[in-house]
């Protein structure tokens, strides 16, 4: 092997919040770390509506100026234009998400062993014998870089995955910016069988700007101009607009032989709502943890990386993960009036205040498990699974 490549002792892909976020968690190591970033700028281009659970400043120190609104009522809107408004404990954040994905690069920006290479393209890896160790050759648009390990936190379109054979499906997703006359205290969700696979949503930023957006999996464009004309808005009112894409799924493969899959590349995502930095934040801890002691015990085998990294990965957020999605197959063959029959259950019985107590965006296991214990929603379950029997069969799969 050609003795003057660049040698690392990581190679993270992608210099988003996952990627960011592994390099603060190991910039106190004085492990050599190179992060490759296809894109000139950290943040840009924006792709979020921002809108993260209170657990965010447990999982990381938030400064206050990143958080731009909090919103106290969560709106659900059925496809008949009936609505739920749900309120609890839980008071999500709207955060300024470029200042996010910033925060970490600034904080290790000036790090002598972290270096960041941007306008770089990953393009492939493969194991190569040097010596007696077995290290990671890694090819980009420019250069070939040697490395012991390689973090895939390249998105939902990882170009690492997918030579692992790792492969996301993946939702478009569209959103504006606009100046308008909604609640601000307010986050609205609403449900269509256009979109059924997601949701539309209205997020309040603050100062009277909102992000509304859709996420689907085919006709984006022409059903978000449908749902903007229903809402009365012109799409020229936009201050600006972002799009993107969302995994779809459930958690995939983290662990292969010198290499960690991060964040989107691994789903970590609610298919409930689409929402990935809470659980890529937990995530990414594990990750760094992991990363550490492959270098400590000089083994950087799968069977350790499973073992530091994907284990408690799926201990903690894999489960739920799973919850999420199953949520989301019984939404998706939701008919308008079994939204309507859910609708009318949480009305009348308690399950408001259920969802005030136990309601949780990222962990929902507590709230589910009291969900269908209550004597209304029993009856509801049994009709609609006898409807769709295929849950049943998804269930008994993921279990
Ligand atoms: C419209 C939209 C709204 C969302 N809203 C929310 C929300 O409200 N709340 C929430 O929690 N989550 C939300 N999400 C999800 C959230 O944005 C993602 O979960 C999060 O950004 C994933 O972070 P990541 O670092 O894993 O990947 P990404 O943020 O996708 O970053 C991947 C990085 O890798 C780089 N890259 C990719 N391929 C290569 C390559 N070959 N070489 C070099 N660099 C490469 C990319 O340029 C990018 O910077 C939303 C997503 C979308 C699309």
């Amino acid at each position: 092997m050609d003795r003057e490549l660049a040698t690392f002792d990581i190679c993270i892909i992608g210099g988003s919040i996952a990627g960011n976020y592994l390099s603060y968690l190991l910039s106190k190591t004085n492990l050599k770390i190179l992060v490759i970033e296809e894109h000139n700028q950290v943040g840009l281009p924006l792709q979020c509506a921002g809108i993260v659970s209170q657990k965010l400043s447990r999982l990381i120190d938030l400064p206050p100026k990143l958080i731009l609104n909090r919103v106290h009522t969560a709106k659900i809107v059925a496809p008949s234009g009936i609505n739920i408004k749900l309120t609890g404990n839980e008071k999500p954040y709207i955060i300024d998400r470029i200042g996010l994905d910033c925060l970490f690069y600034e904080k290790i920006k000036e790090n002598n062993n972290i270096k960041y290479s941007f306008g770089e393209k990953f393009k492939n890896f493969q194991i190569v014998k040097h010596r007696k160790e077995k290290l990671l050759l890694i090819e980009t648009n420019k250069r070939k870089i040697k490395a012991n390990i390689l973090v895939g936190c390249d998105g939902p379109l990882s170009s690492v995955g997918k030579i692992l054979g790792v492969k996301n499906d993946n939702l478009f997703a569209t959103q504006i910016r606009i100046e308008g006359q909604f609640d601000e205290n307010e986050a609205v969700m609403f449900f269509d069988p256009r979109w059924r696979e997601f949701f539309a949503w209205i997020v309040p930023e603050g100062k009277n700007i909102y992000r509304i957006g859709m996420a689907s999996s085919k006709n984006i464009v022409k059903n978000f101009r449908i749902f903007l004309n229903k809402l009365k808005i012109n799409l020229d009112q936009k201050i600006d607009q972002q799009g993107g894409l969302i995994p779809y799924g459930l958690m995939k493969k983290l662990a292969f032989k010198n290499v960690l899959l991060v964040g989107d590349s691994a789903c970590q995502v609610k298919a409930t709502t689409g929402g990935g930095i809470i659980m890529l934040l937990t995530a990414v801890k594990y990750a760094a943890n992991c990363v550490k002691n492959c270098f400590k015990i000089k083994k950087f085998s799968r069977r350790i990386i499973k073992k530091y990294y994907e284990t408690p990965c799926k201990i903690k957020i894999g489960r739920e993960l799973k919850i999420h999605y199953l949520i989301r197959a019984f939404l998706e063959k939701f008919s308008e009036k079994d939204f309507e029959k859910v609708f009318q259950i949480i009305k009348t019985s308690k399950i408001e205040n259920l969802i005030s107590i136990y309601g949780d965006m990222d962990f929902p296991k507590l709230f589910i498990y009291k969900l269908i214990k209550n004597p209304l929603v029993i009856p509801f379950l049994i009709k609609f699974l006898l409807k769709n029997t295929h849950i049943i069969v998804d269930v008994i799969r993921m279990l």
